[in-house]
This record gives C-alpha cells, structure tokens and sequence, in this order.
C-alpha cells in the first residue's frame, strides 16, 4: 500500500472560504475588484495594524511595486537579505538595480546587521535595504532599522513568509517604509496565489493601486502618461484570503505547536539544534527546520533520503543567493570578519522539516522516529 504523503506545508481550507467564494459567484464579482478584495485589505489593515494596504497578485509583484515607488532603476544598488527565496530579489533585476546580497547572522539567520554596516562602507549610498523574516521568525528589527535610519535609506520588509509574527509586540511588515506579504499555496494562509503591499504613507499605496492596474490616467478613453502591471488580486482570490484570516492564528498555533514538538523531541541529540528564535520575537514557525551540529557525520541529504523513504516531504533551506549561477555577478557581503558565509554554513547543515497542520501527532512521531534513526536514536 502507498504511504501517506506528509506534507512540507500544504494549504488547509475550512470551509469560510467557500462562503466568500460563492458570495462572489452569487453577485457575479468574477472580475478583479469587488467587495472580497477591498474587505479583505480592510481586515488585514485592522490585523496587522498597516494603515494602507493594497492585494495584489503576488507577494512578487508587492515587492516589484515597493521598488517602483522608491524610484529604483538602472545603476541603483539595494542591499538585500542572501538567505532568502529569490523572489525577494529577482524584482531588483527587473528594475535593471544591482543587488547586493548581505549574510545571514547566527542567532536568527536573517540579515545581519554586522555585514549590513560593513556593505555601507563599500556601498555608501543604497536606494533601499531590503530584508526577509526566514521561516517567519523576525530578523534583529532594531538594528537593522537604526542602520537604515543612520544613512536615510528606506527600509522594506519581506514579510512573505512572516505574516502573522510579531517583533517586541508589532506585526512583521509593519516596521519599514513598506511591507509585503504572500498568500501564496504554500504560505501560512493562502489566497492560491496573492500578495500584499502595506505602508503607513496613504500616496504610496494608492500609487502601487494605480500602477497595478495598468495605470490609467482618470479619463473616460484610455489614456496613459505611466507603464502599467496587470497585478491587481481577483475578487475570488480574495474571497479565500478571508475565509483564510479567520483561521491565521490558529494557523500559527498550529505552527508554533510543530515547532516545539521537534524541540521537544529532539532535545536529548547534541548533534540537533533548530532554526533559532528571536527572543524579542514572537514568530509563526512557517516551516521549523533543523541544523546539524558541526562535526557531525550525518547529512541533511541522508536525512532527506531516509524520509523520502516514508514519503515524507522535507527540503532544503534556501540556497543563498550569492551561491546561485544566475547571480553570480553580484556583490555579496559577509557577517564574518574573514568573509565565510555564515549563510553558506547554514545551507550545508540545515534543512526544513515538514511543518504542515494537518500532520498528526502519530505523523510527527513518524517524522521524529525517522530523524532519530539517522542519529542512531531510537
Ligand atoms: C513566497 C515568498 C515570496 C514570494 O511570494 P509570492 O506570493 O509567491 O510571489 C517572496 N519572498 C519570500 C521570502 C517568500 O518566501
């Protein structure tokens, strides 16, 4: 008999969903616009507390338009998190900016801020710094900001993978100039794909509103003095983001719940520690991954492999940017004085484990028994 396939981290529906999506169908607001999208900014403004926020189609496209508002072009240099999806950065490249890619620290594997001061040095005069909260825990917000504060820099947040997570008691993506989230499928609640820019500055937002939809000027033919994107979300999509908010801190429980049940057990292995967690943070454990000790003579790929085994779902963690064929050109700038990748380390001794909610406990004890075992634990 096929195993049962365990999940990474797979969309979980309830039900609200399909209220809001036959609402749409009911009232025949198929197209992009409609009551879902403008209630579902609405009610992610009042959970987050972002003052303005606009749903796109992506988390991709949230963060193509926070570049496009900072007027980033050709010959611009953005200092960008090197631990990350490269969605955070392929949007620099379309703009024809430069990205410069900045370590990971230790303590929360986000950018850091050691290596963020070092590439001012170099780099006197960024256009923007942009940086993402790895598997939701929250980067070391405060330095990273006082930084950015320092040289007059904007600070954008890829909140993609952090919705819900918060930093000394505010939601992750509410800190910088701008903040995006992602419903991707993925994601801790999903849209089936969908993103959001937020921001505090009103213009800002109803700029990227103008520009998402292919920036008609107000006039009754079609008239345009600006390029445009076909990057609003449909009235569907955001049919489903709702029914999926009503769900977001169970979600996170969920999440969270997963996370210390690795902890848990695994605590008697040395040779295991997890993604750490930031102590002024309160993450959403998107994905729990696990780090293997140095030294040991275990793989994350025998680890893989052993799981693959059961039909178990696990990956990878990101592979850093500056390590990636496409930007190779790059200028990537280390947190260690003697410029090795702490980003790198983390890549060769970590992995993510599966982190879907729908796991059971007897799932978990499966997973765990099945990581045990490359340890030669029972
Ligand atoms: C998922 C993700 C994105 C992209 O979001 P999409 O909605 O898939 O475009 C960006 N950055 C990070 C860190 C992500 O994990």
């Amino acid at each position: 008999m096929e195993k049962k396939r365990i999940h990474l981290s797979s969309p979980t529906m309830h039900g609200d969903e399909q209220r809001f999506v036959q609402e749409a169908f009911d009232t025949n607001w198929i197209a992009p616009l409609g009551p879902n999208v403008t209630a579902l900014e609405q009610e992610m403004a009042a959970y987050t507390k972002a003052p303005h926020t606009v749903a796109l189609s992506a988390g991709t496209a949230a963060i193509h338009l926070a570049l496009k508002l900072l007027d980033i072009g050709p010959g611009d240099v953005v200092f960008v998190s090197d631990l990350t999806f490269s969605a955070t950065c392929n949007p620099i490249v379309y703009e024809g900016a430069a990205p410069v890619f900045i370590d990971a620290e230790p303590d929360t594997w986000n950018m850091s801020p050691q290596a963020l001061e070092r590439a001012f040095e170099k780099y006197p005069h960024p256009k923007a710094v942009l940086c993402a909260y790895l598997y939701g825990t929250p980067a070391k917000i405060d330095e990273i900001m006082a930084i950015c504060e320092k040289h007059q820099v904007p600070y954008i947040e890829d909140a993609a993978e952090s919705l819900s997570s918060t930093y000394k008691g505010k939601h992750t993506g509410t800190f910088g100039r701008f903040g995006i989230y992602s419903f991707n499928g993925n994601k801790i609640i999903t849209t089936s794909g969908g993103g959001m820019l937020v921001s505090e500055d009103k213009e800002a937002i109803e700029k990227a509103l103008f520009l998402a939809t292919q920036a008609r000027d107000p006039a009754r033919h079609y008239q345009h003095s600006h390029i445009g994107y076909n990057y609003r979300m449909s009235n569907v999509t955001a049919g489903i983001g709702r029914g999926q908010l009503l769900h977001l801190e169970e979600h996170k429980a969920l999440k969270q719940a997963i996370y210390k049940r690795y902890q848990t057990g695994f605590a008697d292995i040395g040779e295991i520690g997890m993604n750490p967690m930031n102590p002024d943070g309160d993450a959403n454990n998107w994905l729990s991954g696990m780090l293997i000790a140095k030294g040991s003579s275990v793989t994350p790929d025998q680890i893989m492999d052993a799981l693959a085994q059961e039909n178990i779902e696990s990956r990878p963690v990101w592979k850093p940017m500056h390590e990636q064929p496409v930007f190779a050109a790059c200028d990537f700038i280390a947190h260690q004085e003697d410029g090795s990748s702490v980003g790198s380390d983390i890549f060769a001794r970590g992995l993510c484990l599966p982190s879907d909610i729908k796991n059971t406990d007897e799932d978990m004890e499966l997973i765990i028994g099945v990581v045990r075992k490359c340890f030669g634990r029972a």
